[in-house]
């Protein structure tokens, strides 16, 4: 599918209602048509009269399968640019999605997308130990920044990412798409408001078989094997289930079975965090079996997401049957209500400091799992949105309802 083309000169109020962004002013207080984008006093991500246009850094097998089509569903955001180091690529991209040869960039001139009127949210996809140094220059230039998860590699970078965005008046997003994805939300309501009494655990896992050496087994690149990559999810997942972040963990590391592979990162780790009210959650995580569960167990019921982690078909079942939701455009959505933070100002879910806790969080998971002792987790004064903002911002997006 072609890219929108959106004249600039488009009716604002028109096209404002053909996205279904009239109605959804005064939500949080903030009319859009008076929107104030707190970035634009930088004077480049400045959205007053158009979509947010999105520039895609590192066009590997995200981008490509998911989020470049996933900006052809978006309502609130469109994908105006890309960066890329292979050449080959630009041509495919420019002619599949109709993106004009100014807006394409490489790793040695993206700097210059400082002066990019077309472009206002930068979306780092590369990796992991990449994610720093290009969101950082992304918000040196000006630009909203969307950072893939993991956000970085260690939590120092990830306090500088956070510190970067800051300094230079932009917004700053992890890509967590789950925090849009109505089964997740229905799971985070559930524990959140208590409806089936306290949560006593939730045991989650998420693996699966890699064979193929890459540079997410890579320790430098990656900064851990499948904890990085794809435990974070587990690690989300608890925690907006419970509402509460952890403050101890113990962890073991699984056995290798595959030295050829593993000399670098994990092959397989288990932990259990603990959570200030005593109660815990058990996790598994392996690039060497299948896994894709969040199970929660409460004081009068349970409720369970098998697979939970996909792009799509999540399943979702309560003590009480089936729950009865929509799959949805996970990317688009995350990608929507990232924009709508820039046009209406609307509160972003998963925020910078949601990044730096899951960091922080892994750190304390492969300290435990190298010294074999627990240890503590310190997590203050992060800005870390509950279960009630989630549901006003998802209603803003005017997709599926929950
Ligand atoms: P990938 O290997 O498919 O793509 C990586 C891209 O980075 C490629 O285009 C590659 O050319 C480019 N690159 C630039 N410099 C590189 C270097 N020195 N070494 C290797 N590649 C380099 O990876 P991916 O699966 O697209 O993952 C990219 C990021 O997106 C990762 O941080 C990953 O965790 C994240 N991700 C998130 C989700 C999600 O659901 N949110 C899913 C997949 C990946």
């Amino acid at each position: 599918m072609q890219n929108k083309k959106l004249s600039k000169d488009t009716d604002r109020r028109t096209f404002l209602k053909n996205l279904g962004l009239i109605g959804t002013a005064g939500f949080f207080g903030t009319g859009i048509l008076n929107t104030a984008c707190g970035a634009s006093s930088a004077g480049k991500a400045d959205n007053k009269n158009k979509i947010p246009g999105v520039a895609l850094v590192g066009l590997g097998g995200y981008a490509t399968g998911q989020l470049a089509p996933a900006l052809q569903e978006t309502r609130h955001c469109r994908l105006t640019g890309i960066v890329t180091g292979t050449p080959a690529k630009e041509g495919q991209w420019m002619e599949k999605y109709n993106i004009p040869k100014k807006n394409v960039y490489n790793y040695d001139n993206f700097d210059s997308i400082v002066n990019n009127k077309d472009i206002d949210i930068i979306y780092i996809v590369l990796p992991n130990s990449m994610h720093a140094e290009y969101s950082i220059r992304a918000a040196k230039a000006g630009k909203h920044v969307i950072c893939e998860k993991p956000m970085t590699t260690n939590v120092e970078d990830a306090r500088a990412i956070i510190k970067a965005c800051n300094d230079n008046n932009v917004k700053l997003s992890v890509g967590y798409r789950l925090h849009f994805e109505p089964h997740h939300l229905r799971a985070m309501e559930l524990g959140q408001t208590e409806k089936m009494g306290k949560v006593l655990n939730t045991d989650a896992g998420f693996s699966f078989v890699l064979n193929n050496k890459s540079w997410r087994l890579d320790k430098e690149m990656a900064g851990g094997g499948p904890l990085m990559d794809i435990g974070i999810y587990t690690i989300q997942g608890a925690c907006y289930t419970k509402g509460q972040w952890p403050v101890e963990v113990e962890a073991q590391y699984g056995e290798v079975t595959k030295p050829e592979l593993f000399d670098s990162v994990e092959q397989s780790i288990s932990f259990t965090l603990k959570y200030p009210d005593g109660t815990t959650s058990t996790h598994h995580t392996s690039y060497a079996d299948n896994a894709n569960y969040l199970k929660t167990t409460a004081e009068n019921g349970w409720w369970e997401l098998n697979p939970a982690y996909s792009y799509s078909h999540i399943s979702g079942e309560t003590l009480t049957g089936p729950m009865d939701l929509p799959n949805v455009n996970q990317q688009a959505r995350q990608m929507d209500a990232f924009a709508l933070s820039i046009i209406s100002d609307t509160p972003i879910l998963a925020t910078g400091d949601m990044g730096l806790r899951d960091m922080i969080i892994m750190e304390a998971v492969y300290q435990a799992a190298n010294t074999g002792k627990p240890v503590s987790i310190e997590l203050k004064g992060l800005d870390i949105p509950g279960f009630e903002l989630h549901k006003k911002v998802n209603k803003s997006l005017n997709r599926p309802q929950l």
